[in-house]
């Protein structure tokens, strides 16, 4: 007896030749019941068409391929996987690499001698490569490139226009744009023949006024350096290039997912695809000499703080970076070395990139020294975080405003419930009349599927709500909940002693920390959790946010020199760089009363 699973599809433009899926499903579940074994898992895809193997059931059964699901696949024909051959043979290939039984109309694929010759000889022929690499790139436009077509994303090269599909071209194409061809001209012979870095070049770009390719005002250098390391303007542009990665906060020291990150794939794994040239080859070659050069000169090796990546500026909104300077004292004799490292503001850099004509201001928070800071941080645990009386005082839900937000919140939940209960009352009814007679069956499972997916919508939508509502939680619950946290950072901090156990201490346990000036912001979350977890107790958090104070003379001693008094609106700013603003909205600011305190 095996775990057994089936696979059903059925195109939208061929439902009468092929059957329905319904009578598919029906027939593979008499032959998995006849084998003697147990159906785990359907599979099903209705209404996708052509050669694609994007389809969401397949996806899924790809992914469960790898775990621990079934042992056994059942297909009715080998058309019901894809309908060209090569596609089919590299979901066969797959299934037989992950050691699982596979079965077409009642055989098994493997014992069946002419299957072991059909798959010796697609092996070798050179179509199946190409599917391959078709396959690689991307379901949906993978043969088109195959075939030397242009994928819309030609789109958003500065540089060309982007000629959609005509019939008598048959494929879209990119054609030079004159106007902003003579500009990367001009980046490329600036950046190759002269001093100058990209910094000037977007400057440059600013002040005569030239727009982005999605019609921006501001240039970054990001986007400078893309162009310059674009094989595109030497007549070659490739795709499948990048590939998404999950970024911890460090690698090193792992645990906390901080993002999804685009990393560059394998030079041999490209799809490369001819375009006009804008640029030569020669010019091209140099620059990339050029910026390899620098990278070498100036990169230096990344060495983590405690703080890094949980830094976020209370000015402007952005993220903060660590940099470390070495002082040399030339006056004594030898010559003393002092380090320091402090976190700053990246705006205060990022800054430079832009012209005076942008009108941008310079984001005037402070840099701090990173001792000053996290020893700051690390007393807020010892003192606060510790105590649950104390961490109470932080959390904004006990206060007036939350509790009126949380009890919003609870009447918005007892609607969706009140919603899900005549949703069940109306399945209820539709069954009812179909058991009566009254209805027929297309209308009753076509009825019924619609309550089911609406069902099903509710449901999430309700986890995601009781997410946000702690407070549905019983207090013991909370109070157990927030002693057993205030334990557990005080086991953790017992435990620090060197760097990597400060390091993941504040990995664990902080979300993000806000500086301005002589302020530093604490954000956290207490999960809440019962003991004995009933079903409808959702998991949850709470955060807390503590807002400490630096004094100044633990300051820098130049402190003066630096705040000359123009402090900008944190509104003005954010204006006018479309990034930082949607940052802005998840980043809580001091509020102005502290500020002037
Ligand atoms: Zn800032």
């Amino acid at each position: 007896m095996k775990r057994a699973v089936l696979y059903a599809r059925v195109s939208s433009d061929m439902q009468k030749k092929e059957g329905t899926v319904e009578s598919q499903v029906v027939e593979l579940r008499k032959q998995i019941l006849k084998d003697g074994n147990i159906l785990v898992k359907e599979y099903v895809d209705e209404g996708y068409e052509g050669p694609r193997l994007d389809r969401p059931g397949l996806e899924m059964m790809r992914q469960d391929l790898k775990k621990d699901v079934f042992e056994t696949i059942y297909f009715l024909a080998a058309d019901r996987i894809a309908r060209e051959v090569t596609l089919q043979t590299i979901i066969i290939e797959e299934i037989i690499k992950n050691n699982k039984q596979l079965i077409i109309n009642g055989k098994d694929y493997i014992k069946n001698p002419e299957n072991t010759f059909s798959l010796q000889v697609l092996g070798a022929v050179a179509q199946l490569e190409r599917a391959k690499i078709a396959e690689r790139v991307g379901r949906g436009k993978a043969l088109k490139l195959s075939k030397g077509y242009h994928p819309g994303r030609g789109w958003n090269i500065f540089g060309y226009n982007y000629v959609h599909k005509k019939p008598e071209t048959e494929s879209a194409t990119l054609e030079i744009n004159e106007r902003e061809a003579k500009i990367v001209r001009l980046i490329f012979e600036i950046y190759a023949n002269s001093k100058e870095g990209m910094h000037m070049i977007t400057r440059m770009l600013e002040d005569q006024g030239h727009l982005t390719k999605t019609g921006k005002k501001l240039w970054r250098v990001g986007i400078i350096k893309n162009m310059l390391r674009n094989h595109a303007y030497i007549g070659m542009m490739y795709f499948n290039k990048l590939e998404t990665i999950t970024e911890y906060a460090n690698p090193f020291y792992g645990i906390k997912v901080t993002s999804k990150k685009i990393r560059r794939r394998d030079k041999s794994q490209w799809v490369g695809v001819k375009v006009p040239a804008i640029v030569s080859k020669e010019i091209f070659n140099k620059v990339q000499d050029k910026i390899d050069y620098y990278r070498k000169k100036y990169r230096n090796p990344r060495i983590p703080q405690l703080l890094s990546n949980l830094m976020r500026c209370g000015c402007c909104g952005g993220s903060c970076y660590a940099y470390r300077r070495y002082y040399v004292d030339k006056r004594s004799k030898p010559h003393k070395v002092y380090h320091r490292a402090s976190y700053k503001c990246n705006w205060t850099v990022r800054i430079l990139q832009h012209s005076i004509k942008s009108k941008l201001r310079k984001c005037d928070n402070n840099e701090i020294k990173t001792s000053i800071i996290e020893e700051k941080v690390f007393k807020l645990f010892e003192n606060i975080v510790v105590k649950p009386e104390l961490l109470k005082e932080n959390m904004d839900i006990f206060k007036t405003g939350g509790k009126t937000e949380q009890n919003k919140l609870q009447r918005q939940l007892k609607k969706l419930d009140s919603a899900i209960k005549n949703m069940s009352a109306s399945k209820k009814r539709v069954l009812e009349l179909y058991a009566e007679g009254n209805i027929g069956r297309a209308d009753y499972s076509k009825k019924n599927m619609e309550y089911d997916s609406e069902l099903a919508r509710l449901a999430t939508e309700k986890v995601e709500l009781v997410k946000q509502i702690p407070l549905l939680h019983k207090p013991v619950v909370i109070d157990m909940s927030i002693a057993h946290y205030c334990d557990e950072v005080r086991s953790r901090i017992r435990q620090c002693k060197d760097f990597e156990t400060y390091r993941q201490f504040f990995l664990d346990y902080i979300d993000h920390v806000v500086y301005y000036k002589n302020l530093v912001e604490l954000h956290a979350y207490v999960p809440i959790k019962s003991a004995t977890q009933n079903e409808d107790e959702v998991e949850t958090k709470i955060e807390y946010k503590i807002i400490t104070e630096i004094e100044w003379a633990e300051r820098f001693a130049n402190y003066h020199k630096k705040t000359n008094g123009s402090r900008i609106s944190v509104m003005d700013f954010n204006s006018l760089v479309g990034e930082s603003k949607r940052r802005m909205r998840d980043v809580p600011l001091f509020s102005k009363e502290k500020l002037t305190q």
